[in-house]
């Protein structure tokens, strides 16, 4: 089958041919239909620190995807041919202490699909009964294989409850911009959005945000005078892992706000504690999607009519890889979706 290999360890990826995945007694074999493009899959081509430590070559890469069940082992009994499928990319080791409280989101031996075993960048992935979603209500494709970081917006965005509540969000990327439909969906009173790229600013205004803010000619207090907040927001979502956005976050909270961290900072910096503490701010990181509550919500909020249409922003052919990572990495645009059926 065809598969998007990283062959080296060396920048780059390649669409090669490689056996088709092997599928154990509780695995479900899945002929994948699209795949969403994914900052971590961008780590991974362009072979930086974080990439050089967590991968061993060679490896499939991708784990955001939706496709068809073609196959499942034999100890299988809930999932059938024919069903459609997305994926949770954590796969969890189900004997810690989380695991054994249900708490999978928590695991500490998590391995990511694409990451630490075989993705679903390929014509099949084969993936544990236990790490798949049949789709059980018509779902766009496209919505459907960004799933996985969907849920990361969802399970960051409903961390706290919400409803009335004045809500920034820093970083209007994929994930941001589907937290900030979420946030308007679920009943936020405000939701602002702070970015510095004018086109993600313009897809977070069709999400229906209050207000968009390029924070390179405003600052996030401009923002909260406009808003006609008087105390700060109740609720921070950081999405962009930015030193200088979690410091704004926590100046611009009211007392007693509550942040959710889900951006991954490169290095260590130096954030207000004195502030934290005498403003009394809970933070909160984020990592995955609880499993697998946080994709009840998803598919629920779909149903509800929540509409991700304008975070998708580009459609490629698998064939065309190199021009949907090179979107996917301008970081002006939403979601790259490829299609392994053209
Ligand atoms: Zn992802
Ligand atoms: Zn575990």
């Amino acid at each position: 089958m065809k598969a998007l290999v990283k062959e080296k360890a060396e920048p780059g990826l390649r669409l090669a041919d490689v056996p088709e995945p092997a599928v154990g007694a509780g695995d479900v074999l899945i002929k994948v239909l699209r795949t969403g493009i994914c900052g971590t899959d961008l780590h991974i081509r362009a072979w930086d620190g974080w990439a050089r430590q967590a991968v061993r070559t060679p490896l499939v890469v991708g784990h955001e995807f939706v496709g068809e069940v073609v196959g499942t082992g034999r100890d299988v009994t809930d999932i059938k041919t024919g069903d459609l499928v997305s994926g949770e990319g954590h796969l969890v080791c189900g004997k810690c202490r989380n695991c054994l409280a249900g708490r999978r989101h928590l695991c500490r031996a998590t391995v990511g699909l694409g990451v630490g075993r075989d993705g679903a960048f390929a014509e099949y992935v084969a993936l544990p009964a236990t790490n798949v979603w049949v789709h059980r209500v018509p779902v766009d494709l496209d919505v459907a294989a960004i799933f996985d970081p969907f849920g990361n917006a969802v399970h960051t965005a409903l961390s706290f409850p919400l409803v009335g509540e004045d809500v920034l969000i820093t970083g209007a990327g994929p994930i941001g911009l589907m937290a900030a439909a979420v946030a308007r969906h679920a009943g936020a009173r405000n939701v602002m959005i702070t970015d510095v790229s004018e086109d993600r600013l313009d897809l977070a205004r069709k999400v229906g945000v209050s207000l968009a803010l390029n924070v390179s000619d405003a600052t996030v207090a401009d923002g909260q005078r406009d808003l006609g907040l008087r105390e700060g927001f109740d609720i921070g979502l950081e999405m962009s892992g930015r030193p200088e956005a979690l410091r704004d976050m926590i100046t611009n909270m009211t007392h007693g706000g509550r942040i959710a961290m889900l951006g991954l900072p490169t290095e260590e910096f130096p954030v207000d504690w004195a502030r934290i503490v005498t403003s009394m701010i809970t933070v909160k990181g984020i990592y995955g999607r609880e499993m697998f509550e946080t994709w009840y919500a998803m598919s629920v909020l779909l149903e509800g009519g929540l509409d991700l249409a304008p975070v998708i922003t580009g459609r490629y052919s698998h064939r065309d890889f190199e021009a949907a990572f090179a979107d996917a990495a301008s970081g002006r645009g939403g979601k790259v979706v490829l299609d392994w059926t053209a």
